[in-house]
């Protein structure tokens, strides 16, 4: 009952992290209150069908696709192309031009802001463009650069730069979506219809960059829990040790021990 670490809960960020301490060797210990790992990440069988009980695509962000090609774990994946509808209006999402579908298809529903509508899709084009650099490469945390320097000088250099320049002008749009848009329309049927896809208070640049999300989206072909499945296999061939059904219900930094809900501590 003896660990180098120890990680309560198997969603992606614990299987994360036990991927990467168990292949330096460090003895590991993932406990998961439920049946399976993968927290939101998740698909289960009914009928003979694969349904996902959680997020329903991978947002790759520059993190997902490095981080499997570093762990080595090889899924296929295809292209999840997004649509948005409103009312009997269907606008699919398969490249930056749909952005204009888009428009056409919040003009026909407010004719009377046609002008409104055009300088909100010009601010989404301005914020899009901030994360296609945010998320426009693959991030460097999951790869050896001293093994590629071409990348290092050639891509990861310039982008630095540009990061830099561009992530100021981020956090400054961190006020609340539909209060953002209000500079830009009175209509606030309009700025609900945008707004409806994002939870309450989403912060502006998230929300209105969701244009380039949405094409950076891709769905494993056996469902999103193929991936949590390939981590967990990798923790186990690299020694770490993973207990389900076991809900940790106290943490002890003092004495570095935790302890789940039928008793058992782990040190
Ligand atoms: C509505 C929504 C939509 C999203 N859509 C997408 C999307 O389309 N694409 C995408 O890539 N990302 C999406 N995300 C983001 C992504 O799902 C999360 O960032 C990611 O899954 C979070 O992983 P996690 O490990 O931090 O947390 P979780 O997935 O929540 O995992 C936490 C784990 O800890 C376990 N646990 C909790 N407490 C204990 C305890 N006391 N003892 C033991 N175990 C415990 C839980 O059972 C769970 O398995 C979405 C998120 C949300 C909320």
């Amino acid at each position: 009952m003896n660990y180098d670490v120890i990680i309560v809960g198997g969603g992606m960020a614990g299987l994360t992290s036990a991927a990467y301490l168990s292949k330096a060797g460090y003895k590991v210990l993932v406990c998961e209150k439920v049946k399976k790992v993968g927290g939101l990440v998740n698909s289960f069988d009914y009928k003979g069908f694969t349904f996902d009980g959680g997020i329903r695509a991978i947002e790759n962000s520059g993190i997902v696709f490095p981080m499997l090609r570093q762990l080595g774990l090889e899924i296929d994946f295809v292209r999840n192309i997004v649509s948005i509808g409103v009312e009997n209006e269907v606008v699919i999402v398969d490249s930056k031009d749909s952005l204009e579908d888009y428009k056409t298809l919040l003009s026909n529903a407010f004719p009377e802001n046609a002008d409104d509508i055009e300088k909100i899709i010009k601010e989404i084009k301005r914020i899009m463009k901030y994360m296609d650099i945010l998320y426009g490469i693959d991030n460097p945390l999951f790869l050896d650069l001293k093994q590629d320097k071409e990348y290092l000088y050639k891509t990861i250099l310039p982008w630095l730069f540009k990061y830099l320049v561009t992530i100021k002008k981020i956090t400054r749009l961190n006020e609340p979506v539909d209060e953002y848009l209000q500079n830009f329309t009175r209509n606030q049927a309009l700025i609900d219809m945008i707004a409806q896809h994002f939870f309450k208070k989403t912060p502006t640049f998230f929300a209105l960059s969701y244009f380039s999300l949405y094409l950076d989206y891709m769905y494993p072909k056996s469902g999103t829990g193929a991936v949590p499945e390939k981590m967990e296999n990798f923790i186990v061939d690299h020694n770490g040790e993973i207990k389900k059904e076991t809900e940790i219900c106290s943490v002890d930094l003092e004495i570095k021990q935790v302890k789940d809900l039928n008793g058992n501590t782990y040190s």
